[in-house]
């Protein structure tokens, strides 16, 4: 270091020499003439370079993209504390260890005669089924209670359910990755993109990917405008613009595949995308926005014609994501109820993911994502050709992969076919209306938006009146339901297996409120859901309360 000093201090004094050489003939002579002013020049460059470097590889690391700075700086400071200050750290992990205990304990009660070890000797079938019959016969309780918001979405029929596993039993061994091999699980790939695709406005040819569920099927679409935005427009910092009902599944993408995610917000009146903030928060590194249809939280479907202009407009992408609502709202058309466009009919949208596993009523572990163009597709996909292995190309995440999840969507697809599905699709969307209405002619209960295609969501009126508190009773009445946040609301999913149960729900949505009346202190906090929601909403920062989260996958993942 002090033999490089002087060096540089020469270099510097022969590189000034020389550009005084340069302007010498120049009218900036006699700016060069003057030492300290030159000197000045070259600190402030360097100073300024220096400067904008800082500033554009600053990272903040906490810093989401819609907080406030103010928000920043609160968690920040909150942040410096729990690192720092003596005991808050350890009080936090020991407030985590409790919570883990207690999810723990909690699994602990629905968990029979541990495995810690592989077995020396193989254990006979007959035994193994005796315990199959047993987690059949108490899970199926759960499960099968038909008072469950969304999860199973097959019709209640044995016989069809037995049929679709004796089907898939079948792949169960399969690969469809050696295409070679099982040439049967690639044909049904390709029909149930093509048979999906039709449904979805592709009509010379099926273009997508079959993969494992809605979220993969997010990801990938992500994945590829991520990269076209990179390979046809250079942009290096993608973000992407998604309504704050968006699926977390987008949230992951961002997270996976860095990319910003911007939240637009979502109007409190309609519960869909405030499409004017939207578009407020695209810029040139947007690469696509998202629509749902509808939303998960309130099941709400997002003014896609809208989207669809802009995206346009803009020339980027524009994702359905109708994961939960494609299998229902696709067949609404066909017995004369008008949704508006929100597939490949409509110039704009580029890509849809929408899930067999859902109201596809297949079994689970399937869903497609289909894409407007080859040569988006084409950014889904990977492949490297100089691998040592071989050369290598596959569609989706997964490498080797089970053919069950297709053999059931093109069991179920070919099985059902698109009379049924019209049939289910009105039974689903006129229960939805009508479950709607019922509630809303409860006074202390308001319905968010107008839900029309599979799911209800309501919220209190009442300041004495906890919507979490409706949950927690509800729960111990047997429901299996949603509590949903940003607005507080008690969410349900319609399928085969609730629709004929609705009457009985509203019966006790109404006892509960009555329960709460009568002693409104004692549900003030709204039991268990709201407090969790109470204590994640007070953590300033965001990214602490969802690691707070992971305990629960901890316990989840101990035996
Ligand atoms: C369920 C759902 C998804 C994600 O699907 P998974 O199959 O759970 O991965 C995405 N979007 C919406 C609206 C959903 O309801």
């Amino acid at each position: 270091m002090e033999q490089l000093l002087p060096i540089v201090i020469q270099e510097y004094n022969l590189f000034k020499e020389f550009i005084k050489e340069i302007f010498k003939h120049t009218p900036l002579q006699k700016y060069t003439n003057s030492l300290d002013i030159f000197d000045t020049v070259v600190v402030v460059s360097i100073l300024s370079v220096c400067g904008l470097w800082v500033l554009r590889n600053l990272k903040f690391p906490n810093k989401e993209y819609n907080q406030s700075l103010f928000g920043y700086l609160k968690a920040q400071i909150f942040l410096l504390f729990v690192n720092y200050c003596p005991g808050v750290n350890s009080y936090i992990e020991k407030q985590k260890a409790n919570a883990l205990q207690s999810f723990s304990d909690s699994m602990e009660r629905m968990t029979s005669k541990k495995i810690l070890k592989l077995p020396e000797n193989g254990i006979d079938t007959e035994s193994m089924m005796e315990k199959l019959n047993d987690w059949i016969e108490r899970d199926s309780k759960h499960y099968g209670s038909g008072k469950v918001s969304g999860s199973l979405y097959v019709m209640p029929d044995k016989q069809f359910i037995k049929n679709a596993q004796d089907f898939c039993k079948h792949f169960l061994y399969s690969n469809p990755m050696h295409a070679d091999l099982w040439p049967a699980t690639r044909q049904m790939e390709a029909e149930v993109i093509r048979m999906t695709g039709d449904l979805f406005g592709q009509e010379k040819e099926g273009i997508g990917i079959i993969t494992t569920g809605g979220t993969e099927s997010i990801l990938l679409a992500m994945l590829a405008y991520r990269n076209w935005g990179e390979s046809q427009k250079g942009i290096n910092q993608p973000n992407i613009v998604i309504p704050e009902t968006a699926h977390a599944a987008f949230y992951r993408a961002g997270e996976y595949f860095k990319i910003q995610v911007r939240i637009a917000k979502v109007d409190q009146t309609t519960f869909q995308v405030d499409v004017n903030d939207l578009k407020r928060q695209i810029d040139s590194n947007t690469v696509c926005i998202v629509g749902s249809f509808p939303n998960f939280a309130y099941g709400i479907q997002d003014p896609i014609e809208l989207l669809a202009s802009i995206a346009k407009k803009k020339k980027i992408g524009l994702h359905i994501d109708a994961c939960l609502g494609g299998f229902t709202a696709i067949f609404a058309k066909d017995h004369n109820v008008d949704l508006g466009k929100f597939d490949f009919t409509l110039d704009g949208v580029t890509s849809i993911s929408c899930d067999q596993h859902k109201h596809g009523l297949a079994p689970k572990g399937v869903s497609t994502v289909l894409f407007k163009t080859k040569q988006l597709r084409e950014h889904a996909f990977f492949s490297i050709a100089t691998w040592s292995g071989g050369a290598y190309a596959v569609p989706s995440i997964q490498g080797s992969k089970c053919g069950v999840g297709v053999a059931g969507a093109w069991f179920t697809m070919q099985s059902i076919g698109k009379k049924k599905y019209i049939e289910y699709s009105k039974k689903i969307m006129d229960a939805t209306q009508s479950l709607a209405k019922q509630i809303s002619e409860i006074p202390e209960l308001k319905v968010c938006g107008n839900p029309q295609i599979n799911c209800v969501t309501f919220m209190s009126k009442e300041q004495w009146l906890n919507v979490y508190a409706i949950h927690e009773i509800l729960t111990h009445q047997g429901w299996t339901i949603s509590s949903v946040q940003k607005p507080a609301g008690v969410h349900i999913s319609l399928t085969l297996q609730n629709v004929s149960n609705l009457k009985q729900y509203v019966h006790d949505i109404k006892a509960a409120i009555e329960k709460i009346k009568a002693n409104p202190q004692e549900y003030k906090k709204g039991g268990e859901m709201g407090t969790l929601y109470g204590t994640t909403q007070k953590i300033p920062d965001s990214k602490l309360a969802g690691q707070a989260l992971k305990v629960y996958l901890d316990s989840l993942l101990k035996i």
